[in-house]
Order: C-alpha cells, then sequence, then structure tokens
C-alpha cells in the first residue's frame, strides 16, 4: 500500500518485531549470532555485517528517501568517508564550496593525499559545474541548502548534467531530510545524512545514513561498511528510528518558527543580512520550491557591528551556544569559529562566512520566546 510521508516516518519499515509484537523496535545488543546448523545463518552473523536494529533503520531511511538500499554509519563523517572510497587516485570530485566545515577537512586534509582531486565551486550556478568538468570529473558532491550560507542548488540539472557525461551526483541531505526533499527522485546517485542532526533529532547520538537505488554501487558501499567497521552501534540505530518517528511534528513546528524568526529579523536594526531558504528573495528560492516541498530550520545572519557577537552570545537563555542543529532545542554557532574553522580564511570570506556572521538551528520551543531571547540579548 502507497502511504504517506507522515506514516512511513511513524511505522518504519517494519513497524514493530515481528517476533514478539514489540511496538518499539527491539535494540538487538548482540556482537555475534548462533547458527543453526554448518551453512546456515539466521540472516544475521555478527554485527558489523548486519544487525536487525540498525537494518530496521537502514530500510526506514531507504523507505523515506525512496531509494532501495540504505547503510548506516556511526557518524556522518563516516559516510562521507565510505562514499570517497568508490573512487581511485585522479579522480577529481566538483564540491559546493559553500559546505559544512568537516566535509571540506576531510577532502583537503585527508583524502586529498591519498591522489582525490577537488574543485570547490558555486553550484548554484550549473554553468559553474560544467565549466568545472575535466576529463576525469568523476563526482559531483553537493550540499543544498548549503552550509551556512543557503544556497539552493537545482539538482534536476545537476542530475541532468552528470549523467550525460557519466559522473556519479551525491547530495548531503542533512538540512531537508526526506521529509522536504527527496534528491533521489530528482535523479540523484547518492543522497547521504548526518543523522546526528533532523532524524535523530534531539542532541542525544552521532549517526551518518546513507541511501542509493543502484544495486552495483550499493554493494561496493556494504563492502566497504562491513570491511571498515564504521556501523552505527544498535542503540543508536534504536535512537534514530526513534527520533525519525516525530521527524514530520518536529520540521513542521521547526519551519513554523524558523519563518517567524527569519521574518523579524530582517526588520532587526541591528541586523544586515539574513540568509534563510523560506525568504522569497533569497536567490534560490524558486528553484527550491521546484524540488523541495519545505524549507527547513536554518537561518544564517550577519549583523552590522561584529562587536555584537560576543555579547549576544554571553546574553541568550533560551538559545543555546553551541555547534550543530536539527535538534529540538534552539542552538546558535559562530561558524567563523565553530564549524567552519577549517575553510581557509580567503574562502570564508569569498562565501561571507566572517566575523559578523551567526547560525541558528530553529527548535520546537515557542517562536515569541525565542524572538523575545534574541531581542533582549541584542538590546
Ligand atoms: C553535521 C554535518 C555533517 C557531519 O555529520 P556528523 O554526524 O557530525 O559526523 C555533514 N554534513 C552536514 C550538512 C552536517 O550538518
Amino acid at each position: 500500500m502507497g502511504v504517506n510521508i507522515n506514516t512511513k516516518l511513524v511505522h518504519g519499515y517494519k513497524g514493530y518485531d515481528p517476533q514478539t509484537g514489540a511496538v518499539s523496535f527491539p535494540i538487538y545488543q548482540s556482537a555475534t549470532f548462533r547458527h543453526p546448523g554448518l551453512n546456515q545463518s539466521t540472516g544475521y552473523d555478527y554485527s558489523r555485517l548486519q544487525n536487525p536494529t540498525r537494518e530496521e533503520l537502514e530500510k526506514t531511511i531507504a523507505l523515506l528517501e525512496n531509494g532501495k538500499h540504505g547503510l548506516a554509519f556511526s557518524s556522518g563523517m563516516a559516510t562521507v568517508s565510505a562514499i570517497l572510497k568508490l573512487f581511485s587516485p585522479k579522480d577529481h570530485i566538483i564540491v559546493s564550496d559553500d559546505l559544512y566545515g568537516g566535509t571540506y577537512r576531510i577532502f583537503e586534509e585527508i583524502y586529498k593525499k591519498y591522489g582525490l582531486e577537488f574543485s570547490f565551486v558555486d553550484t548554484e550556478c550549473i554553468k559553474n559545474i560544467e565549466e568545472s568538468i575535466k576529463p576525469n570529473t568523476a563526482a559531483i558532491f553537493v550540499e543544498t541548502p548549503s552550509n551556512p550560507m543557503m544556497k539552493i542548488t537545482d539538482l534536476r540539472a545537476v542530475a541532468e548534467l552528470a549523467k550525460s557525461r557519466g559522473i556519479l551526483t551525491i547530495v548531503d541531505n542533512t538540512f531537508l531530510t526526506p521529509y522536504y526533499q527527496r534528491p533521489l527522485e530528482l535523479g540523484i546517485d547518492i543522497v547521504l545524512h548526518s543523522g546526528t542532526k533532523y532524524l535523530a533529532g534531539h542532541n542525544d547520538t552521532l549517526a551518518g545514513l546513507i541511501v542509493v537505488s543502484d544495486d552495483e554501487i550499493a554493494e561496493k558501499l556494504r563492502l566497504i561498511q562491513k570491511s571498515e567497521g564504521a556501523v552505527l552501534s544498535p542503540f543508536d540505530s534504536w535512537l534514530v528510528l526513534r527520533g525519525i518517528k516525530t521527524l514530520g511534528v518536529r520540521l513542521d513546528r521547526q519551519q513554523y518558527n524558523a519563518q517567524k524568526i527569519a521574518n523579524w529579523l530582517k526588520t532587526h536594526d541591528k541586523v544586515e543580512k539574513v540568509y534563510y531558504a523560506g525568504l522569497p528573495e533569497n536567490p534560490g528560492y524558486e528553484v527550491l520550491c521546484k524540488q523541495a516541498s519545505g524549507f527547513g530550520a536554518m537561518i544564517s545572519f550577519h549583523v552590522k557591528d561584529e562587536k555584537l557577537v560576543e555579547s549576544l552570545l554571553e546574553r541568550l537563555k533560551v538559545f543555546i551556544f553551541a555547534e550543530s542543529l536539527g535538534g529540538v532545542e534552539s542552538l546558535i554557532t559562530y561558524p567563523v569559529a565553530q564549524t567552519h574553522q577549517a575553510i581557509p580564511p580567503h574562502i570564508r570570506e569569498r562565501l561571507g562566512v566572517n566575523e559578523k556572521l551567526l547560525r541558528i538551528s530553529v527548535g520546537i520551543e515557542d517562536a515569541d520566546d525565542l524572538i523575545q531571547d534574541l531581542e533582549q540579548a541584542m538590546r
């Protein structure tokens, strides 16, 4: 039966434990599994290869992204690392220039020395991607909306361009989640998530997820996953499964709050500019409306005077000054010193990730309380 995403979120893949009927899918906290006999298996042999709780999460995320295969890793960065192992020395990868700092760091500081080549370009403009393609270009890696400047990349256009040249497309879908955006449906090959963020949703665990539809890519990723062993534990898999049940209601509320806060920030005399994917003046607004059903709840803004930043961060009472995003608690981040420190100053400056930029992840608190908190901290 084809059901809507809200129903899929609540029930997951199996929905309950077929053995016992347990409605909360059990945590199979076992490293190994007894073989019924020689050359026989229950389907589970050893938890690095597969574990029932992890499998339920993997099948659930595949279902939500409308893909065929899901894989769960111990963090979002472990998924990026696994995906990069699909490539060989001398392969060239085109990457969105505005992206999560840790992703930039793993490319530049870890994988470059294994012979992978990276070009960081503004993928909001398809022409930039096209002009960066070289004979050895093997993949395009996109974050949309981008972090922290909320730039939008046209995923259908990227998929079309890449397909005609035999290039793989990879999308980090952490900010919008399958609730709002499903890149595989737009022709993208590989979707990844930091499950730490909206999917788990409570700032209580790290997790990473990959979804693909192609059997061959899935098989290669499985080999990497089981060989390297950066798998998600049964307990953490359960936490993410539990988080996913409320993803829809959380995101609806977070987006409602974010819209209110973004509009309020726009009118504030100490704020220079607001970056939110849901503002019609955001350059990518129309493209986003064509490929996603929501805008998410991440907002960045430039204050006019950088001297305001320190006191603002100290005075906030409801917003928590911490890096990360996507949880029920509203967080405020100072990208230049936290999430984007790994990115070289000249790139940061070009993007606008400077001393005046703050990023907020809007939670599910009362929107007026959040606005009041910002207001008192800015005065
Ligand atoms: C946090 C984040 C990551 C990294 O995920 P971890 O779970 O922290 O390893 C990757 N991409 C984006 C967009 C993120 O926000």
